[in-house]
Parts: C-alpha cells; sequence; structure tokens
C-alpha cells in the first residue's frame, strides 16, 4: 500500500528538499501537487482539503518561512499533518472492565471481519495473555461459522458454537455466559455483513449493540475500497458509537486513501492494520510509521 502516493510525493518531496529559499508561491504550488497526489490516492475530498489547509497555515508562518532549511521544514510540516489526520498516536484496544470485555466487529461482508477476530484473539493471546473466547452471530452463512470455528482452533482460543436457526441476540447472550462461566477475559463477538450497507443490516447490528454493551465496538475496512471506504465508515460510524476502526489488506496495492480517511470521517482511531491473510498477519497501527513510508 502507498506504493503509488509516494511515488507521486517523491517528485514534489525532492523538488522542494534542497531548497535554501522557498517564497509563498513556490509553497503553493508544492501544495497543489500534494493535494493532487491525495486525491489520486483516494483520499476523501474534505480529508485532502483540511489537511492541505493546515499544512498552508503553518507553511506560510515563521515555522517554514524563517527556518534556515526551508524546503525540510516544509516536508516535516506535511509530515506532522499526515499523521494528525491518522490519528496522531498508536491507540490500544481497552480491556479495562469486569469480565468478560466484549469486543463487537462491524462492517461489510468481505471487509476481512472473520479473519480479523482470529488474528485479534491471537494477538491478545500473545501479546496481553488473555483468556479469550469468540462466537458468530452470522447466522446467514454457515460457513462464516465453520470459518470462526477453524481460527478459534489455530489460535488456541475459546469457540462458542451457535446455529444458523438461533437469533443473534440469544447466540450473544448465551456465550456471555458462557464466558463467565469459563472465565474468559475477551469475549470477541463476529457479526453478518452485507454487499452493501442496508437498514436491516444496521438495525441487526444496533440490538447486538444494545444486548452485549461492548468495551470495543471495532470498524473493519478493506483499503482496497478506495473512495467506498470513507462512505461505509460514514455509515457504520453514524449507526453505532465505533471506538475503534481496524484497516485490514493493507498488504494489497491499495493507494492509501483508505487508512488517511478513515479516521477523519469517523473521529476513531484506526487501531490496527491487516497485514496478511493469515492469524498472524496483523500490525499495531502507528500513524507516524505510516506517514513516514508515504513520504519516504
Ligand atoms: P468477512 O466477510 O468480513 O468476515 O471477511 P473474511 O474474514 O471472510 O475475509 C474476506 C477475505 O479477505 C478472505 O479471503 C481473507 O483471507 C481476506 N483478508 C482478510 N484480511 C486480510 C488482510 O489483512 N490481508 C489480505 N491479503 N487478505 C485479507
Amino acid at each position: 500500500m502507498f506504493e503509488s502516493l509516494s511515488e507521486r510525493l517523491s517528485g514534489t518531496i525532492n523538488r522542494i528538499r534542497g531548497r535554501g529559499r522557498l517564497t509563498e508561491s513556490n509553497i503553493t504550488e508544492a501544495l497543489r501537487e500534494v493535494r493532487i497526489a491525495l486525491l489520486e490516492a483516494d483520499v476523501a475530498l474534505p480529508v485532502v482539503q483540511a489537511l492541505i489547509q493546515r499544512v498552508k497555515v503553518r507553511a506560510v508562518g515563521q515555522e517554514v518561512m524563517k527556518s534556515l532549511t526551508p524546503g525540510q521544514a516544509l516536508i516535516k510540516v506535511v509530515r506532522d499533518e499526515l499523521t494528525n489526520v491518522m490519528g496522531a498516536q498508536a491507540s490500544d484496544l481497552n480491556l479495562n472492565v469486569p469480565a468478560p470485555a466484549v469486543i463487537l466487529m462491524a462492517g461489510l461482508q468481505g471487509a476481512g471481519k472473520t479473519t480479523t477476530v482470529g488474528k485479534l484473539a491471537k494477538h491478545l493471546k500473545e501479546k496481553r495473555k488473555k483468556k479469550v473466547m469468540v462466537v458468530s452471530a452470522d447466522v446467514y452463512r454457515p460457513a462464516a461459522i465453520e470459518q470462526l470455528k477453524t481460527l478459534a482452533g489455530q489460535t488456541g482460543a475459546l469457540f462458542f458454537p451457535s446455529e444458523s436457526t438461533q437469533k443473534p441476540v440469544d447466540i450473544v447472550r448465551a456465550a456471555i455466559d458462557d464466558a463467565k462461566k469459563s472465565f474468559a477475559d475477551v469475549l470477541i463477538v463476529d457479526t453478518a455483513g452485507r454487499l452493501a450497507i442496508d437498514a436491516e443490516m444496521m438495525a441487526e447490528i444496533k440490538a447486538l449493540h444494545a444486548a452485549v454493551t461492548p468495551v470495543e465496538t471495532l470498524f473493519v475496512v478493506d483499503s482496497m475500497t478506495g473512495q467506498d471506504a470513507a462512505v461505509t465508515a460514514k455509515a457504520f460510524s453514524d449507526a453505532l458509537p465505533l471506538t475503534g476502526v481496524v484497516l485490514t489488506k493493507t498488504d494489497g496495492d491499495a493507494r492509501g486513501g483508505a487508512a488517511l480517511s478513515v479516521r477523519y470521517i469517523t473521529g476513531k482511531p484506526i487501531k490496527f492494520m491487516g497485514i496478511g491473510e493469515k492469524p498472524d498477519g496483523l500490525d499495531v497501527f502507528h500513524p507516524d510509521r505510516v506517514a513516514s513510508r508515504i513520504l519516504d
């Protein structure tokens, strides 16, 4: 991910890097190129506008114009603001509630929810020494329940079985009881996704949210979906009190726009990024490192 964006930006960056002097018109020209590169990388328009505006205000100020190396100073401002738009700091899962801490997964079908449940189970077990139980409330796709069962086996998580004849709310209530009896620290709830946002699906996940009062409600979004990622993010964040985002498939050739848009659109931190299909294909999302990858 980000290859095409960093390629586009590297020309601009190299042109300004060594400059001993920058005029307002040089800056305006450079920022125009940055703006085009961001739009071409599928960053949502309001995000591009806000970002460029913030860079511009700082760029024509003392920090850049009076700097001994103004080119470098401008690059630093762009880097800072790219980092800020993605959330400034890495943000961990909050498990600070009486056990079991419930994590609810939301997102469209194919976004990578079930795969991410397996990855999170592994992460919580290995990095935070938690006993994890997983459950699927996807009663529309029996294959999804089986997929989760397999992942639980691979990652050493407890698996709470569910049937496609049950009601999602009943499944998750029973899973919470079982998690308590099994002394699980965390219960991760996988949910059904549709190919597009629809009212029925949103009503169901809202009901699930009300039934389990999760400490984390994670929106899982496919970074390959470009501009659509911003649209989906807005719909889910309007419907649910999200606590964070997982950006999947960043190992693919996505142009990077989703990473730069989704935090701004939802106001919620990107907590993890998917970097492969396997259970270990998950990284904590570090906005500063991602910004460096975009600019270097
Ligand atoms: P769900 O419908 O949201 O539960 O999506 P799945 O978990 O079934 O994932 C859909 C597809 O995306 C599967 O083929 C996964 O292997 C793949 N996938 C999920 N996350 C990643 C990722 O981070 N990288 C890659 N390359 N593939 C992923």
